[in-house]
């Protein structure tokens, strides 16, 4: 039905599912319009999404993926990465408007934009994860790059992906609807999704699990908001994150994240 409709495009599409939205996606970038159309699209399938279920991830969506300490996050990545290699594919690419993990889903409203040059230029954003599952060390790796498989910790990383190692919202995006919010008179219910602390997604870099660094070290951690303190006194983007109770998002690099969380 959707692909019948050639010449009248949506603005909006919504793909709420049972399961995978995977076998929807190709419908919906023919029906979305393709200059700044948006897909809200949810899957319930987080196991799959988030690697935990390793075989399933790669069959649907393409992707390495395994259990990490950031396992929310990665759905979400990973879901982003698949609608932008949908994409792509017509010379069109993504910006993550606004992106989320709950419980027994994950969910992503992405706006869908032409052009075989922004296309080519946004395959940064695309790439690898590697991750060591021995000391916690991670980094985004963009495609076509090179890397060293090695940790510098000498054991053997994971390398995850493709998937999506840019933004996963666009915070001036959020900020201008929660301006709005103010100003008009509202549907409390349009605006119930935004959270009221979206800090979190001006860091790229997927959240550091403070248990995980804890069974790593073998020590004790101090609290939550002393840590991330501590990284901002040092100069650094620091934030709690929904994904994760335990979880911090920071841009500083990994030995300072340890020195802050153990002090
Ligand atoms: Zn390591």
């Amino acid at each position: 039905f959707l692909m019948a409709h050639k010449y009248e495009r949506f603005d909006f599409i919504d793909i709420d599912p049972f399961g995978s939205p995977v076998y929807f996606l190709n419908s919906a970038m023919h029906a979305i319009k393709q200059s700044g159309g948006v897909l809200g699209i949810t899957a319930t399938d987080t196991g799959s999404l988030a690697g935990i279920y390793p075989k399933a991830c790669f069959r649907r969506y393409g992707i390495i993926s395994e259990r990490t300490s950031f396992i929310h996050e990665l759905g979400v990545r990973n879901l982003i990465a698949t609608v932008f290699r949908e994409a792509s594919k017509y010379e069109c690419t993504v910006r993550p408007l606004f992106s989320y993990n709950q419980i027994h889903y994950d969910r992503a409203f992405i706006q869908v934009m032409g052009g075989r040059k922004t296309t080519n230029r946004d395959l940064e954003n695309i790439g690898f994860i590697k991750y060591c599952r021995k000391c916690e060390r991670r980094s985004s790796i963009p495609v076509f790059e090179t890397y060293d498989e090695r940790c510098e910790c000498g054991e053997r990383t994971m390398i995850l992906g493709l998937t999506w190692i840019g933004r996963i919202a666009d915070v001036d995006f959020l900020d201008k609807i929660t301006n709005e919010k103010q100003e008009i008179a509202y549907d409390k219910d349009a605006f119930r999704l935004v959270p009221s602390s979206y800090s979190e997604y001006a860091v790229s870099e997927p959240y550091y699990s403070i248990a995980a660094l804890t069974r790593v070290f073998k020590k004790e951690s101090k609290k939550t908001s002393v840590i991330l303190e501590r990284l901002r006194d040092s100069g650094y983007k620091a934030y709690s994150t929904h994904f994760f109770g335990q979880g911090i998002k920071t841009n500083a690099p990994y030995n300072d994240v340890v020195k802050a969380v153990f002090g």
